[in-house]
C-alpha cells in the first residue's frame, strides 16, 4: 500500500474515532467498559414508563455499536502502526484498496468478514 493511500485512510479511521467518542461521551457512555453513567435526555423519574425504557434500550443498543466500531477503529489503527494494515487479519491476503477506501475499519477481507458475521 502506498504511503499516500494510508495516510488518507488513517486520516479517516482517526476521524470516525474521535467521532464515535464524542458520541459516547454525549450519551454519558465510557467508551471503554460496559458502564453507563447516564443516559442523556432521560429523566430518572420516568426511567420506569415504557417510553423511557424503549428509548433507553434504543440509546444502549447504539452504544454498543458506536463501542464495536470504537474498537475496529483501534484494532485499524495499531495495525497502521505495525504495517499489518490492508492484509486481511484471517487469511492474509491483501485487502482490494476499493473495500478499505469504501470501509476504511475493515481488517478482513470481504470472504473472511462474511464466514464471521
Ligand atoms: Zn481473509
Amino acid at each position: 500500500m502506498n504511503a499516500e493511500l494510508l495516510n488518507r485512510l488513517r486520516k479517516e479511521v482517526e476521524t470516525e474515532r474521535e467521532n464515535l467518542l464524542a458520541e459516547l461521551e454525549q450519551l454519558g457512555a465510557d467508551p471503554y467498559s460496559e458502564k453507563v453513567s447516564r443516559i442523556a435526555g432521560i429523566d430518572d423519574n420516568f426511567a420506569d414508563s415504557a417510553a423511557a425504557t424503549a428509548e433507553r434500550s434504543e440509546q444502549l443498543a447504539f452504544i454498543e455499536g458506536a463501542r464495536d466500531r470504537l474498537a475496529e477503529a483501534d484494532v485499524a489503527l495499531a495495525r497502521m502502526d505495525s504495517g499489518e494494515y490492508g492484509v486481511c487479519a484471517d487469511c492474509g491476503q491483501e485487502i482490494p484498496t476499493a473495500r478499505l477506501e469504501a470501509r476504511p475499519l475493515s481488517i478482513l477481507c470481504v470472504n473472511c468478514a462474511a464466514k464471521r458475521s
